[in-house]
């Protein structure tokens, strides 16, 4: 699964839960939300119903109050002038607004304030209760005009506890029933006035039941009410609430005593209404919810979209090579682990192989950077192509390439290299122009596990021998071997300028006899590396390696300065000398101040030059022969002599002998070793020693080992032998031994050898 794919699965389960938890939490919600409104709901109609009693009792209040203050002045009043009494009734009608004002005699005769005079309109109850409690409220009845109720309500008129009658005010019941309008309980709500038989006397907007305990006794009441509660709290005065349903309808529904009469005031609320508002602000609450989880679905949706964006630019720059689109060094070693083992279980061998571009810099310096990036392309893509399935490929950097390439065989991969690096070669365009390309690889068959940076080293090293084979190979494997000496060179290197400070340069020396008369007549310098740890070296370890870093001309000079040493210590002791042969690199060659040092050694150890001989090989002889011809010159001027090294090793023109001016030809001990058993070549060497003779050369015959090689050498007429079967390369102090010996000899007229 890709770290994509993934990112999404786990917004959409945090979408997924976000969402079932909205879910419940808003059925959690509404339920709270109902709870809270119903309770809500009771206690609006618990204050509600106390306000409602209030202003009922409020305003029988005032009117009982204005009727008692008209008895209290009627109580003075000449009674029996009805006329009198008549208009008073009528001005205070119209100032109390009352529909009717009216006094009614002990002996039931009733004046109203509209003038009309009737017998008993108030009943023996209202009379009763009128001087028993000092005032009455009737409950509804038929007012004087037709289907009008009325509530009439009355103080007595007492003089001197004396009754005089009754005044009494009608009202018509709208009144009232507007002060039970004035409610908050909303359209749906009901506010009455009922007595304690539960009869309703007052209602608004509409009555529901002529008693209230009819619809009570068929109700379902909540838990901790019933219509026998209510009853029974009625009876005793008190005040309550409760729930009931109703027709299938579920109310609320308080009550209080309104302080007159045993009435009470009454307000229902239908819990549907409360219902209702509780849904409303659900869907409300869930509306805002569901917008505000879209909003942050889409927030989340276009986080994980600008991350992936940014995980897919940094995995590009990571992971992909930029100028080619492929693989970049990253990706490859990623990869690279999994698909060595992949081979492995196949069973099947393989490389990696490293490519680089030969001379790519002179493209870039030539054509600019940017062609040379196109070139890269142009290569990449090309050697991309050369890849099957389970191998890899990628640019290292710079003009690199590596590869993990299956190896059947050395034959068949360097085949395949071959014929790739070709088909890339030829492909290359600058603009219009053909621009062919060589390569150089290196190769690393993976034979050992060790880590990918160390096989990155060995297919450079590879690359670095094949490079150094001089450019003739496509592609070299990496082998022990080379990295052996690799190591040599690196530790011969660091350690060479302290070993020429040590004196850990021996010179050691060869000596070399006469043919005819087996004397001692020469040697040559080889030099010889003591070294504290590793003990001699041969020069052939540590000359190849000096030639490559210059360091080879110091070493000469040293030598030559040992030899010239010696000799000067031994004519100083009028001890006999030899001359010796001292090896001089090519690099001297193109040193202008190569013959004013060799004098300038030659001076300070105050030495006929002829003493020294400068041995220069055949293989820098046959590099430049006009430079040669100058140089002997110089050295012949400067009356050195001079030997021509490895005569046969490589490439001899006998004509460029005839033109060069060598006091002396070495045979090379190789060239010789070719006769052994092998009468041709006999004969070749036979006239060439024939042929150097004839332009007047001294010839040397270098590793002679046997009696027959001797005895052959002398036969052709070679001058001078050096080898193994006269002398190895000798310590000082041994070659002094031994020439002291020679001369020693000589004196006494005995040659050491003769054949
Ligand atoms: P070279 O100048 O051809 O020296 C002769 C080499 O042949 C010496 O090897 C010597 O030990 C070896 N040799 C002599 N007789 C025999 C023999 O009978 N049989 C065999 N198999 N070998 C024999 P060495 O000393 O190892 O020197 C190798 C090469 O190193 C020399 O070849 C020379 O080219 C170079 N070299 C030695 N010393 C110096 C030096 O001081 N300066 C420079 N530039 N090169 C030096
Ligand atoms: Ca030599
Ligand atoms: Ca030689």
């Amino acid at each position: 699964m890709t770290y994509k794919t993934k990112g999404f699965k786990r917004a959409f389960s945090l979408i997924l839960a976000v969402t079932i938890l909205v879910a419940a939490g808003s059925v959690l919600y509404r339920q709270q939300i109902t709870q809270w409104l119903e309770q809500d709901a009771r206690n609006f109609l618990v204050t509600e119903g106390a306000e409602t009693t209030t202003d009922i009792s409020h305003v029988f209040g005032i009117q009982l109050q204005i009727l008692t203050a008209i008895a209290v002045s009627l109580e003075n009043q000449d009674l029996s002038n009805k006329s009198g009494l008549l208009a008073y009734l009528h001005q205070q009608n119209q100032r109390n607004s009352f529909q009717l004002t009216g006094f009614q005699f002990p002996n039931g005769q009733t004046l109203l304030s509209d003038g009309k005079t009737t017998r008993n309109l108030l009943s023996a109850t209202d009379v009763e209760s009128a001087y028993e409690h000092s005032h009455f409220i009737s409950a509804p009845r038929a007012g004087l005009a037709e289907e009008e109720q009325v509530i009439i309500l009355g103080v007595p008129v007492l003089k001197n506890r004396k009754q005089l009658g009754i005044v009494f005010a009608v009202e018509p019941i709208k009144t009232y029933e507007e002060v039970l309008g004035d409610s908050s309980l909303g359209e749906k709500g009901l506010a009455l006035v009922i007595n304690k038989q539960g009869d309703v006397l007052i209602a608004y907007p509409r009555p529901i039941a002529s008693n209230i305990f009819d619809i009570a006794e068929s109700s379902l009441f909540d838990a901790g009410k019933s219509a026998g509660q209510i009853r029974h709290d009625m009876n005793e005065n008190v005040s309550g609430v409760s729930g009931y349903t109703y027709n299938k309808i579920h109310r609320f529904s308080s009550y209080f005593p309104l302080g007159y009469n045993d009435w009470y005031v009454m307000s229902i609320l239908p819990t549907e209404s409360v219902v209702a508002k509780a849904e409303h602000l659900v869907k409300m609450s869930l509306f805002l919810c569901l917008s505000v989880i879209i909003a942050l679905v889409i927030l989340l949706l276009f986080i994980l979209y600008l991350q992936h964006q940014s995980a897919k630019a940094l995995f590009h720059t990571a992971f992909v090579d930029p100028l080619t689109g492929k693989d970049n060094l990253n990706a490859f070693q990623l990869k690279f682990l999994a698909a060595v083992q992949k081979f492995k279980q196949e069973q099947r061998a393989c490389a990696m192989v490293l490519i680089n571009i030969n001379s790519f810099k002179a493209v870039n310096n030539i054509y600019g950077f940017e062609q040379g990036d196109k070139v890269l392309q142009q290569v990449g893509k090309e050697l991309q192509t050369g890849i099957t399935e389970n191998e890899l490929f990628c640019r290292g950097g710079g003009d690199v390439f590596f590869f993990l390439m299956e190896c059947p065989s050395r034959e068949e991969l360097g085949r395949r290299i071959d014929a790739l690096t070709v088909r890339a070669g030829q492909l290359c365009h600058v603009g219009k122009e053909y621009l062919p390309l060589s390569f150089t690889c290196g190769i690393y068959v993976i034979d050992e596990d060790v880590p990918f940076y160390m096989m990155m080293d060995r297919a450079n090293l590879a690359w670095a021998s094949a490079k150094a084979q001089a450019g003739s190979k496509v592609y070299a494997f990496y082998d022990r071997e080379y990295l052996r000496r690799i190591v040599t060179e690196k530790r011969i290197e660091s350690s060479m300028e302290q070993a020429l400070k040590d004196k850990e340069f021996k010179v050691y020396l060869q000596p070399k006899y006469d043919f005819k008369t087996g004397r001692l007549v020469s040697a040559e310098a080889l030099v010889r590396w003591q070294h504290p740890e590793q003990g001699v070296i041969p020069p052939d370890w540590f000359i190849p390696v000096f030639e490559k870093n210059g360091f080879v001309l110091k070493l000469d000079m040293y030598i030559l300065e040992e030899v010239a040493g010696l000799l000067q210590r031994r004519r100083e002791a009028n001890l006999p000398v030899v001359p010796i042969g001292v090896n001089f690199s090519r690099l001297h060659l193109d040193d202008p101040d190569f013959i004013d040092m060799l004098l300038q050694v030659m001076e300070k150890h105050n030495l006929p030059h002829n003493l020294v001989e400068v041995e220069l090989t055949e293989s820098m002889v046959m590099d430049d022969v006009m430079r040669m011809t100058r140089v002997l010159d110089e050295l012949h001027i400067a009356g050195f002599s001079v030997a021509m090294d490895d005569f046969g090793a490589g490439y001899s023109s006998l004509n460029v002998l005839k033109y060069l001016d060598f006091d002396c030809v070495k045979l090379d001990k190789e060239f010789l070793a070719k006769g052994e058993g092998n009468p041709r070549m006999r004969q070749i060497i036979s006239g060439l020693v024939k042929m150097i003779k004839e332009v007047g050369s001294h010839i040397v015959a270098e590793g002679v080992e046997t009696k027959e090689q001797a005895e052959f050498l002398r036969s052709i007429g070679c001058d001078t032998a050096q080898g193994y079967l006269y002398s190895r390369p000798l310590p000082m102090d041994d070659f002094e031994q031994k020439l002291d010996e020679d001369a020693r000899i000589a004196a006494e007229e005995e040659p050491p050898f003769t054949f």
